[in-house]
């Protein structure tokens, strides 16, 4: 069996899974917020998963949050996560239990679980943001994740979507459109119509369908629209899955954005979007994309 975790800034969650796609009730734990607690949970969350499952591991996948050297699998300077600075998370766990270790982007092995077990599922191509703190992509193409020629993949959050919003992203730039559509700029967007301190302040309004959260949405839906309609131009994918904390409130905001890129592609109607769906379970996409990973991998070494 394989052994698949997600170490995410918040949690740290895993199960297992056979070769045959059968696979445990996931394990999910807080994420401790110092680099001696969170191996220790990690090992913790590797010991319940082998209590559901006996058999003989083969190998570990891990999927987390970069940015990350995904060849030595050693934290850079992880945004959310900077205790973790530096962490060789391969070697530890590869020491710790003496087995080989795939390493992946949480966002990129989020799309392979969305087309897995999720919103995209069974589809061979398909554009997978995560909204959220940052903004994560995954690009799926013929049923595997793509990863142009870089082992880190594609950063799409840092393409840049224009002037006009002075903050600079954790990337050292300004401009990118990881600011003009992540949790903050979302947050910033809702402060200049309503009194809220944070994005869950803004559900009791949305309820309402009071004016001002409505105007925020439709703002926050015009912009995504101008970055997804740059993202189809560029792959000419048509199926495209949200995820992230910001893509519960999909219902609201996807409407302007399906217009927006209505507007941006009219003469090129065959690169409209297909398919734009939110996550179900966004909590869950990674460690369901880790899971397809291991197999596919399986398949490819059998
Ligand atoms: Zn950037």
């Amino acid at each position: 069996m394989y052994i698949c975790i997600d170490l995410g800034g918040s949690n740290i969650r895993g199960t297992w899974i056979k070769s045959d796609g059968t696979s445990g009730s996931p394990v999910t734990m807080k994420r401790p917020k110092t680099l001696t607690d969170t191996k220790e949970s990690l090992c913790s969350l590797v010991t319940a998963i082998q209590k559901q499952c006996s058999d003989e591991v083969q190998k570990f996948g891990l999927a987390s949050a970069g940015p990350m050297d995904f060849e030595k699998g050693v934290y850079l300077s992880p945004t959310n996560m900077p205790e973790l600075k530096g962490f060789d998370l391969k070697g530890f766990i590869s020491e710790s239990f003496g087995k080989d270790v795939i390493l992946e982007n949480d966002a990129q092995a989020a799309a392979l679980g969305e087309v897995y077990r999720g919103c995209l599922r069974g589809k061979q191509n398909a554009l997978f943001f995560t909204l959220g703190t940052g903004l994560g992509s995954g690009v799926v193409m013929d049923g595997t994740l793509w990863k142009g020629k870089v082992p880190a993949g594609p950063e799409l959050g840092h393409i840049y979507l224009g002037p006009g919003r002075r903050i600079r992203c954790g990337c050292g730039q300004v401009g990118c459109a990881e600011t003009w559509l992540n949790s903050k700029a979302l947050l910033d967007m809702a402060r200049q119509r309503l009194p809220v301190t944070g994005l869950r302040d803004l559900d009791p309004y949305l309820n309402d369908f009071h004016d001002n959260a409505i105007k925020v949405m439709e703002d926050y839906g015009h912009r995504l629209g101008l970055f997804l309609s740059q993202m189809v131009s560029i792959f000419g994918i048509g199926n495209i899955g949200l995820g992230g904390g910001i893509s519960r409130m999909a219902d609201y905001f996807l409407p302007a954005a399906r217009r927006t890129l209505e507007h941006r592609l009219n003469r090129r109607d065959w690169l409209l979007p297909r398919v734009i769906r939110s996550s179900s379970d966004p909590d869950m996409s990674a460690l369901w994309g880790m899971c397809a990973l291991m197999i596919q991998n399986h398949n490819n070494t059998t």
